[in-house]
């Protein structure tokens, strides 16, 4: 194995934080780059005693200069509630981050991955989404801050790519949850369990019936380090999400089931754009990556359940 050293931008959030210990784990250096907006010291700390593991408070958005083989540019809130609180500064991240990046990654010759989304199908019209579909996004509404920073970071790295030959890998993560995703994160799947576990209600958005697909992180980041080490030519974009669909009932009911809870359903206001169904085709994955998800709903919420019972 080649000892890489690697930048983890947004490295103490949810995902950043596990895939800093898994490429800890593989042995390699990784430099973990954050200004703790929605990510916390504590994701990180027990990687503090490890001396390949170095720990930087910055702003993506501000030019950063170091020396690695590989950057893994993961800084951007990701929950909706997270995303809308400023949104100027989460397009801001987005776009400059990538731009930030990306200049670094052409002057030092670095490989550069974007954690890009399935926010940028927006409110899909086709079902399953493929990568060749172009999407279907709100440009002036609420999650467009998010939705349309992740796509013009999408358009910088294929054009630092096509212009400056930097070396480009893109992933289009779907709904992803597991351990330390922050229990006031506002995603569907912590404030179910934080619900049930607390006794309070579980607060379904509209009538329930809209779907989206779950992957648990471990799988995720199997996906992700794998695009990071595909072929040269092959950039993505790339779906990595677990094709499982369920409905926010249906996920509710099983959240209730694992753990146990006598909560209630209540039905809140359904919040603006908000997509109906989401689903990946991950055809491209199976292909490119040899990559398909390994952990089903049920098996990965008894894990995570069994994280926010420690943290509650
Ligand atoms: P998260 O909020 O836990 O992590 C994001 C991290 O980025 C946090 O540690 C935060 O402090 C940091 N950050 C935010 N703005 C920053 C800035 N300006 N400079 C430096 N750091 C900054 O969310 P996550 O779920 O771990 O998401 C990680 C990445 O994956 C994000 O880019 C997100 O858009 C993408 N993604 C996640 C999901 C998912 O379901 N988890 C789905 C699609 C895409
Ligand atoms: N949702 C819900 N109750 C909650 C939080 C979210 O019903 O307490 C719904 C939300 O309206 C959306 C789905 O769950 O339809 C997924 O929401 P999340 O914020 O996790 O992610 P995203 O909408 O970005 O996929």
């Amino acid at each position: 194995m080649i000892k890489k050293k690697i930048l983890v931008t947004g490295g103490a959030g949810f995902l950043g934080s596990h895939l800093c210990e898994k490429l800890l784990n593989q042995g390699h250096e990784v430099v973990c780059m954050d200004n703790y907006f929605t990510g916390q010291k504590q994701n990180v700390v027990h990687l503090l005693k490890n001396p390949f593991f170095e720990l930087i408070r910055h702003d993506v958005t501000m030019p950063f200069f170091i020396e690695v083989d590989e950057i893994y540019n993961l800084a951007c809130p990701a929950s909706p509630v997270h995303y809308q609180y400023n949104p100027i500064k989460t397009v801001k991240t987005s776009v400059m981050g990538a731009i930030n990046m990306l200049g670094l990654a052409k002057r030092i010759r670095a490989k550069v991955l974007q954690a890009s989304t399935s926010e940028v199908y927006g409110d899909p019209e086709i079902h399953p989404q493929t990568e060749s579909y172009w999407g279907h996004v709100n440009p002036i509404g609420p999650r467009s801050c998010y939705d349309e920073g992740k796509r013009v970071a999408e358009t910088l790295f294929v054009n630092y790519h096509k212009q400056n030959k930097v070396r480009i890998k893109i992933i289009r993560i779907f709904n992803t949850y597991g351990p330390r995703m922050h229990p006031n994160d506002g995603r569907v799947v912590s404030n179910f369990i934080v619900q049930a576990l607390k006794g309070e209600d579980i607060t379904i958005y509209g009538d329930g019936t809209q779907t989206r697909s779950f992957c648990y992180v471990d799988d995720l980041l199997e996906g992700m380090v794998r695009l990071m080490n595909s072929r040269e030519e092959f950039t993505g974009p790339v779906n990595i999400g677990n094709p499982g669909e369920f409905t926010m009932i249906e996920l509710a009911e099983k959240v209730l089931k694992l753990t146990g809870s006598k909560s209630k359903l209540i039905h809140l206001a359904l919040p603006a754009d908000d997509p109906l169904q989401r689903k990946p085709d991950i055809s491209l994955a199976r292909k490119e990556l040899g990559w398909e998800p390994a952990i089903a709903l049920e098996e990965g919420l008894v894990k995570t359940i069994e994280y926010f019972k420690t943290i509650i």
